[in-house]
């Protein structure tokens, strides 16, 4: 028994600093070279987290506050502990009504948004980074550049190619999109900028 107190004792401070850390690895997407050009993986407490580091519905960056979700077909990725739930309702709904989930892309850190810097690196994390934001099907449903509206201007930079008549397309009638707005995020093909992110739901539609 006083060995086992003992121990107790050495082993708390250990637990309480290991709760308190939050550990991440990120990539940067470069727009000159059109692909990720570093990796870096940041351990640091908690306390120390900045504003970049924080997301919408008090979700961070930090992978301990990320939770595996895997819907009723077996596809699965990481989100948010704080909206998991939530999301994989909406999803599971949208299984049953006969949409076809294919591939999920959920919490991924990445600094892809916001200003481009001098070498042409992104400086913004993206929503991705918090596993707020969700990517269905991207082989159907690309991300296009140059697409204030759908049509033969829009370039494609990720994923497949978009045919909206294809079955696993996501369009503006598709039943996922209340699903999804429901549980708090919004559709990227929705956007009102020369961006069409037709695999992407978030918080903002970005
Ligand atoms: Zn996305």
């Amino acid at each position: 028994m006083k060995y086992f107190l003992l121990t107790l004792i050495f082993l708390l401070p250990f637990q309480a600093v290991a709760n308190d850390t939050c550990s991440y690895t990120y990539t940067v997407w470069n727009t000159a070279q059109k692909r990720t050009v570093m990796k870096q993986k940041i351990t640091k407490l908690r306390s120390e987290l900045t504003e970049a580091e924080k997301g919408p519905f008090n979700c961070t960056i930090c992978k301990e506050d990320q939770e595996i979700v895997t819907l009723d077909n077996d596809a699965s990725m990481k989100l948010c502990r704080h909206v998991a739930e939530k999301i994989k309702g909406a999803l599971n709904q949208v299984l049953k009504e006969g949409y076809d989930i294919q591939s999920l892309v959920g919490y991924r850190p990445s600094k892809s948004r916001g200003p481009v810097d001098a070498k042409g690196n992104r400086t913004q994390f993206s929503q991705h980074a918090f596993g707020v934001a969700v990517d269905v099907n991207q082989e159907f449903n690309g991300l296009y550049t140059n697409c204030q509206e759908w049509g033969p201007t829009c370039k494609l930079i990720k994923g497949g190619t978009y045919d909206p008549k294809k079955p696993l397309a996501i369009t503006a009638k598709s039943p996922i999109i209340p699903a999804m707005e429901k549980a708090g995020l919004k559709w990227g093909g929705f956007r009102k900028d020369s961006l069409k992110d037709f695999m992407h739901f978030s918080p903002d539609g970005q």
